[in-house]
């Protein structure tokens, strides 16, 4: 009998020696698709549960080629501003034929299809590192819960090497994800945007009745968990906010950290490359 191939999940990234997503040198692998849509997402094109293309402005020569190649006519190159790519995505198939004969990589696609032999293989060249800082993987995206049969693959083969694990989640998830995927976690990491359902809804697209649900159930199952919150001007760095998530973390449990993240000033540059606008003000 032949055999079946191995499937693969969706990913955008993988950084080696990460040190912000845990604790230690960490390897932080980003899967694609995320149920929420925040107005601040640093990473828009983890957003989509699929690949796409995007252009890079600032790697371009405006030579043009990868329009002349577009066999479905989807590409316009605009020189006077900047240059900039009008991608019609209607028309485009995703062939990647642009990208190919782009000689910068300014053509890009906006992630691959991985298989969780291929992670690993990436993952086990830092072993040393994580062994000597205390370091690990970390889970991260887009939603890595979005995925969450290729995310307990990657977590339980880590876990196979004794490797710490870690998921950076908005536990927008069944709770029944949360149940599969904890008892291959070490360490939670929660991002927690908006206290007030309403608000959250109106920024994030959901409300966080769930993630509040999923929040007291993780801490009753006594995961580490570290609480993150994304700083952004008058939305979620507020007294207001930041007090009422402070008291639901303590509220839930006591031993919970909580950290707060600067607002990343880049963040626009992925819009413009994936040429959607960024409307954060
Ligand atoms: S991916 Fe293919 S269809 Fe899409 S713009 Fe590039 S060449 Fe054209
Ligand atoms: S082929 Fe690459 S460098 Fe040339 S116009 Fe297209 S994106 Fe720019």
């Amino acid at each position: 009998m032949a055999k079946q191939a191995e499937k693969k999940g969706l990913i955008f990234k993988i950084k080696r020696f990460s040190v912000h997503d845990g604790p230690g040198i960490r390897t932080s692998v980003f899967l694609k698709g995320c149920p929420l849509n925040c107005l601040w997402c640093h990473s828009p094109e983890g957003i989509r549960n699929d690949i796409s293309i995007w252009h890079d402005q600032n790697l371009c020569l405006a030579c043009g080629k990868c329009a002349k190649a577009c066999p479905e006519k989807a590409l316009e190159l605009i020189k006077d501003t900047g240059p900039y790519m009008k991608i019609n995505r209607e028309l485009c198939n995703v062939s990647g034929k642009c990208v190919k004969i782009c000689p910068t990589n300014a053509m890009q696609f906006t992630g691959s299809a991985a298989t969780v032999t291929e992670i690993i293989n990436e993952i086990e060249k830092d072993l040393l590192f994580y062994e000597s800082s205390v370091g690990g993987v970390t889970l991260t995206g887009g939603e890595p819960l979005n995925q969450p049969d290729f995310s307990v693959e990657i977590l339980a083969e880590c876990r196979k090497r004794k490797i710490h694990t870690a998921i950076e989640t908005t536990l927008f998830c069944e709770k029944e994800t949360i149940d599969i995927v904890s008892a291959k976690t070490d360490l939670f990491i929660v991002d927690m945007k908006l206290s007030d359902p309403e608000k959250h809804k109106q920024y994030t697209g959901k409300s966080n009745e769930i993630i509040k649900e999923n929040f007291r159930h993780i801490a009753a199952l006594g995961k580490e968990i570290l609480v993150r919150i994304p700083l952004i001007d008058n939305i979620t760095n507020t007294e207001e906010n930041l007090n009422a998530i402070t008291e639901f973390v303590n509220n839930t449990r006591m031993d919970i950290p909580i950290e707060k993240l600067s607002f990343n000033p880049l963040a626009g540059n992925n819009y413009k490359k994936l040429g959607i606008p960024f409307l954060l003000k």
